[in-house]
């Protein structure tokens, strides 16, 4: 089976940027209630996606207190827990995050290694692509950036 994810989110001057559980050095940083890591809510949203098991918001809605600044890498493990008690074995991630600045050539394998670490999965099995929006649209202006993810799973 498989799954897609997508979240975006506000930046604004003075955040933390964090994505797939790494901090990346950025003059902007997500606006949101929990740590607004895109590429974990994407990755979320894949995996509750391919297992039918809803979305992000369902398991861990932002109006609970309870996940204000919450730690991303925290929903991801989670969700992972669910999924292995379902009998579903994840057998591969790729992840697309849109943003204009900063370039993330040199966080691409950190990045990959979080998300591998994360999924208990192996590190040839996760791919993680950057790409720029050309200057056009929200992502462009530098105001918010994008996050798709996509996953397969397989009953076991
Ligand atoms: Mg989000």
């Amino acid at each position: 089976m498989i799954g897609l994810g997508y979240d975006c989110h506000k930046l604004e001057i003075g955040r933390k940027l964090f994505l797939g559980g790494v901090e990346i050095k950025s003059d902007t940083g997500a606006v949101a209630h929990s740590d607004g890591d895109v590429v974990l809510h994407s990755l979320c949203d894949a995996l509750l996606g391919a297992t039918g098991l809803g979305d992000i918001g369902e398991h861990f809605p932002d109006n609970n207190p309870e996940y204000k600044d919450a730690d991303s890498r925290e929903f991801v493990k989670q969700i992972i827990s669910m999924i292995n008690k379902k009998f579903f074995r994840l057998m591969n991630v790729d992840i697309t995050i849109i943003l204009e600045k900063p370039r993330l050539t040199d966080y691409k394998g950190l990045i990959r290694k979080s998300v591998s670490d994360l999924c208990e999965l192996e590190i040839d099995r996760v791919n993680i692509k950057a790409k720029s929006s050309e200057k056009m649209g929200f992502v462009g202006r530098g105001e918010g950036i994008e996050s798709f993810c996509i996953c397969e799973v397989e009953r076991i």
